[in-house]
């Protein structure tokens, strides 16, 4: 049933009224053009669907070698989780916590509670535990990178097609439609519908008039009234999240994070990430010697590819999230939209870095022939992942919202103050 919903930018903190969308329409907000609703048609059942799907081809993926290497008579076979297996048995028990988390752990949870909420709601049914199950979706959301992996197997076999006979095995066919699959899953679903389901008890919280002080949800964007005197730390009626008119201690979190990933950028680069025996011969790496081999040895698109994510983004994230809190430290005024869109961007392509240190755990697994081919993990590839992680969280920690808040009232405190009256967001079909 259509309805006209209320709502705050979550990235500008501006509140506004959305109508009723057209299918396939998307409405934009007035101020920083963030896309406050898009319009799904059948979107929970085309969801259900999808993630059914894509928990079959999870099984299969994880079942099965995704790939063989072949080198003199000898072979070696390497399922998702052999990799992390070499990586902790060799005593990198970070990078293989990492790798287990975001290549297995966070996409497979994410199908999994996605099913269990969406088989529920598909018989009408709401079940209390829903909403906070709901919440976590969208936390893992971020660390599922089942895309970067697959990028990260490429740039092995690729690596590896000179020195060998590399076989995909069944799984890695598995493995590449579910990303399609994981891909489509997340473009299907539109969460204010699941949102909306939720019934809403304490009503006494809910719908703020014009002019009065309101807060908006991190998690369900539900907006209520600002309570006149606020329980020690109040949660939201819908989802049970905490409330908070911007993220709590962004700017000094977001510091913290940002000084530790400059500090560990420095022996990501300068260590080694990884040591190469070849018929007898030990030669170790580091991210930029790596890219320089293979610029020497005719494979440029794919030093590209390492340049571009182990080196040119990193830099790009650590200088825009630099730019982001000096800007709003010094409460400047310039350019709001144009730092908004460049959070934006740095929250989107962070995560392509960790292509290098899949590509390590990749090669560990795979080439694992003693003397004759073998590959050891570093100690730059621990920092290198830290730095990924980092700045990462340090992305999350953020609040584009203090950007606009120096715009709007140059004198009050960034908690406990009210959005501006509300204008209707710009639909777009
Ligand atoms: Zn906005
Ligand atoms: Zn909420």
């Amino acid at each position: 049933m259509p309805q006209e919903i209320q709502c705050a930018c979550l990235e500008c903190g501006l509140l506004q009224r959305i109508p009723p969308l057209p299918p396939g329409g998307s409405a934009l907000c007035v101020r920083c053009g963030n896309v406050l609703q898009r319009h799904r048609p059948r979107s929970l059942s085309r969801t259900l669907a999808l993630t059914i799907a894509g928990i079959l081809l999870f099984i299969i993926a994880n079942s099965f070698p995704f790939l063989s290497f072949e080198m003199q008579g000898q072979t070696t076979h390497t399922t998702l989780i052999t990799g992390v297996i070499d990586l902790y048995l060799g005593g990198n028990w970070p990078v293989a916590a990492v790798v287990l988390f975001t290549s297995i752990l966070a996409p497979g949870l994410q199908l999994m509670l996605l099913l269990i909420i969406l088989v529920p709601l598909a018989l009408e049914r709401v079940p209390h535990w829903l909403p906070r199950l709901f919440r976590w979706v969208r936390t893992l959301a971020p660390w599922g990178m089942m895309d970067v992996f697959m990028l990260g197997i490429l740039v092995a076999a690729v690596k590896l097609s000179a020195m060998a006979t590399l076989v995909p095995g069944a799984s890695l066919f598995a493995f590449a439609v579910l990303i399609l699959v994981l891909a489509a899953a997340q473009a299907a679903l539109d969460p204010d519908l699941v949102w909306l389901r939720v019934p809403l008890s304490r009503s006494d919280w809910i719908a703020p008039r014009p002019g009065e002080p309101a807060v908006s949800c991190d998690v369900c964007a539900l907006v209520v009234r600002a309570p006149a005197a606020p329980p020690v730390r109040p949660r939201c009626p819908r989802c049970g999240d905490r409330l908070h008119a911007r993220k709590p201690e962004s700017l000094q979190r977001t510091w913290a994070l940002l000084i530790a990933a400059i500090i560990c950028y420095v022996p990501a680069n300068l260590l080694p990430i990884m040591t190469v025996t070849s018929i007898g011969r030990s030669q170790s790496d580091t991210i930029m010697s790596g890219v320089v081999f293979m610029v020497h040895h005719d494979m440029w698109p794919l030093a590209l590819v390492i340049f571009v994510a182990s080196i040119f983004v990193p830099l790009l994230k650590l200088a825009i999230l630099l730019l982001l809190l000096l800007s709003v430290q010094l409460r400047s005024s310039w350019r709001p939209r144009e730092r908004t869109r460049l959070y934006r961007i740095t929250e989107a392509i962070g995560r392509w870095s960790m292509v290098d240190v899949y590509v390590v755990t990749l090669l560990v697994a795979l080439v694992r022939l003693g003397n004759l081919a073998s590959v050891q993990p570093e100690l730059g590839v621990v920092f290198f992942c830290a730095v990924v992680i980092l700045t990462m969280l340090a992305a999350m920690s953020f609040d584009p919202r203090l950007i606009w808040d120096v715009l709007e009232h140059a004198d009050v405190g960034e908690r406990e103050r009210a959005p501006a009256p509300n204008p209707s967001g710009s639909v777009r079909a």
